[in-house]
């Protein structure tokens, strides 16, 4: 399988951005080796996805429902038409400020699906919980409790340990493999060899320095990259280190 790295550009980004867009496409078109994505603003994926060689736009949510009175929300149908092939669901950061549930991850998860969409599936742990030695539980928990209703054609996992998102902090090698197999173990026992097409990505703090080291371990398929994805300078480095 391929690499597949992809950045989560968060809350930023302005159409001025749209130049270092430019910038990291053509840096993905010179490794055809990787699957590069960019999870985008949902304000940016039209504009970030015209005229792309390389990389693939992605959105960072959608809601569960086709349509409605859901004031503020986007459809999964709504962020395909903008442009995006992919999306993140639960990550941390909305499970923790919308209060978001594996449940709802799941929904949103049929409902990407429905539209052709890949979700982009995340877990994790909190410091706590690795600390009590309960990282691989929650984990598993979260993510069978996160799986879409029916065996899907493209899905992504993505284990983003919550103390290692933005603090420059990861977590021991070991731990890392550790967890990736036991997702890997899991995604298996669920659906068989399909298993095998579902890229396993690591995020948190993972940069040019330390993404050669990640990427080598075993089920880890690439990257889900925060703030080192935000530049082409500091992108750049992780790309070149998955090729
Ligand atoms: C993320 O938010 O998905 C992430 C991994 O962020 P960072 O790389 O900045 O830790």
């Amino acid at each position: 399988m391929k690499k597949h790295i992809i950045g989560n550009w968060k809350m930023n980004g302005m159409q001025s951005h749209l130049t270092e867009i430019q910038k990291i496409d053509e840096i993905a078109a010179l490794f055809d080796n990787i699957m590069t994505g960019l999870c985008v603003p949902a304000t940016l994926i039209y504009s970030a996805h015209k005229d792309k060689k390389a990389v693939i736009i992605g959105a960072q949510d959608c809601h569960q429902s086709k349509e409605g009175a859901h004031t503020g929300c986007l459809s999964a149908a709504m962020v395909k038409e903008a442009g995006a092939k992919m999306v993140i669901l639960g990550h941390s950061e909305r499970r923790q400020d919308q209060g978001e549930n594996s449940r709802l991850v799941s929904q949103k998860a049929d409902a990407a699906i429905d539209n052709n969409i890949t979700p982009i599936i995340c877990v994790g742990e909190s410091l706590a919980q690795r600390e009590s030695g309960q990282a691989e539980k929650i984990v598993s928990e979260q993510l069978l409790a996160s799986l879409p209703s029916n065996k899907p054609q493209k899905m992504i996992i993505a284990y983003e340990p919550i103390w290692a998102i933005g603090t420059g902090k990861i977590p021991q090698m070991e731990e890392v493999r550790e967890i990736h197999e036991v997702i890997f173990r899991l995604l298996t026992q669920k659906y068989g060899d399909a298993a095998n097409d579902y890229p396993i990505l690591y995020g948190g703090s993972m940069n040019g320095e330390n993404a050669s080291e990640l990427l080598k371990l075993a089920h880890v398929d690439g990257g889900l990259v925060g703030g080192a994805s935000l530049t082409a300078d500091k992108f750049a480095p992780i790309l070149k280190a998955a090729s």
